[in-house]
């Protein structure tokens, strides 16, 4: 079976490795020597100053929001995964959706202004697959009318853009470390913040407000990373450049063969050194997109609506009207995409699509 993705495994005996480290430190969480070297690692391999790696990439969302929201409005995109959306909500603020670029399919920073109001606290945008928000932009309308700018930077590990790391943009930025993203370390995350002051509450806030054994900072929650999964970051993080290049491959494949008289694929913004974290393919319709996906199953391939469906069609949500994010959700097909997908199985996947537009 040929998944969307495919977690990259590193070699069982490195992971021993790692493990026979926590055995003999006799320590399993609560910032230990494995966290402590994966946020190095991290941040040299990166060029960044600062780095908390957490538990998961939803917690670092929900931390921004609970420090930067102030149980405002907060103006979002409604293309993305749920948890962007989800932590709005979580932390008691209001998401206001601004539509998406169809090109670029991020959110559409022209769009921004309209949707300000006095209740406005802060932007949350997504650089969705990787693919840098117009952050100058964003900064300048942020700046203008005194709103914090938090970026879920999830797809984004590996990114650079202007030739600095993606997650120096914003006040906030976050990343998921989970199984099925880029760099992963099972379940994990991190947060990027260059204001020391803040990096302190943040800090703070993904250890219970914990400052000492007995006294309290303020209001926290458990976003710890473990051990355990920083043994697995350890393990994989050799590799990173290798699955970066294999990736590339693909998606070289892909560009060079699909039919693009057809179909569309997003536009990447300029002055982006790219991950190739994920390959979209958007059809001229559903009918489309449906027709081909029972295909690619029925020959055990299976791509992925992603993402699906756009945010503001989910049943907690009052609904308002997102045409182009809507039309893009009901359009676009995630392509299988690994370290490890066969030459032969390329040309399957490249061939019936083709075929069937
Ligand atoms: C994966 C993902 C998240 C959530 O990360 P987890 O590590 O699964 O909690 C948030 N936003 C986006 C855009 C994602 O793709």
């Amino acid at each position: 079976m040929i998944n969307v993705t495919k977690t990259f495994f590193p070699p069982l005996d490195e992971y021993i490795v790692q493990l026979e480290r926590i055995w003999k430190n006799q320590w399993l969480t609560n910032r230990g020597e494995l966290v402590q070297e994966l946020e190095k690692k991290i941040k040299d391999y990166l060029g960044l100053n600062s780095i908390l790696i957490t538990n998961n990439g939803t917690i670092p969302l929900q931390i921004a929001v609970n420090l930067l929201g102030n149980k405002g409005e907060i103006i979002t995109t409604p293309f993305s995964y749920v948890a962007t959306t989800a932590s709005i909500l979580w932390e008691n603020c209001t998401p206001i959706f601004v539509d998406i670029n169809p090109e670029f399919l991020t959110i559409d920073e022209t769009k921004i202004e309209a949707a300000i109001t006095n209740k406005t606290s802060a932007i949350l945008a997504t650089h969705v697959f990787g693919n840098p928000c117009n952050v100058q932009y964003i900064e300048q309308l942020a700046t203008k009318y005194g709103l914090k700018v938090i970026y879920d930077a999830a797809h984004s590990f590996g990114v650079s853009y202007q030739n600095k790391s993606i997650f120096e943009f914003g006040d906030i930025s976050t990343c998921s470390f989970h199984a099925t993203k880029l760099f992963h370390t099972g379940e994990g995350g991190a947060i990027f913040c260059n204001d020391k002051v803040l990096m302190d509450k943040i800090y703070y806030s993904h250890n219970f407000g914990h400052n000492g054994p007995l006294e309290f900072h303020g209001l926290g929650i458990n976003g710890k990373i473990s051990e355990l999964q920083a043994a697995m970051g350890l393990a994989v993080f050799p590799h990173l450049d290798l699955i970066i290049s294999e990736r590339k491959k693909v998606v070289d494949y892909y560009n060079s063969n699909l039919n693009f008289s057809i179909l569309k694929t997003m536009v990447l913004r300029k002055n982006t050194i790219w991950n190739y974290s994920y390959y979209p393919i958007i059809f001229e319709n559903e009918t489309q997109l449906l027709k081909t996906q029972k295909v690619l199953n029925e020959n055990n391939i299976f791509p992925r609506r992603y993402f699906y469906p756009s945010l503001n069609k989910v049943n907690y949500i009052e609904y308002t009207e997102m045409p182009t994010s809507e039309g893009i959700a009901q359009t676009i097909l995630c392509l299988p995409l690994s370290h490890e997908l066969e030459y032969s199985i390329l040309e399957k996947i490249v061939s019936i699509i083709n075929t069937n537009l």
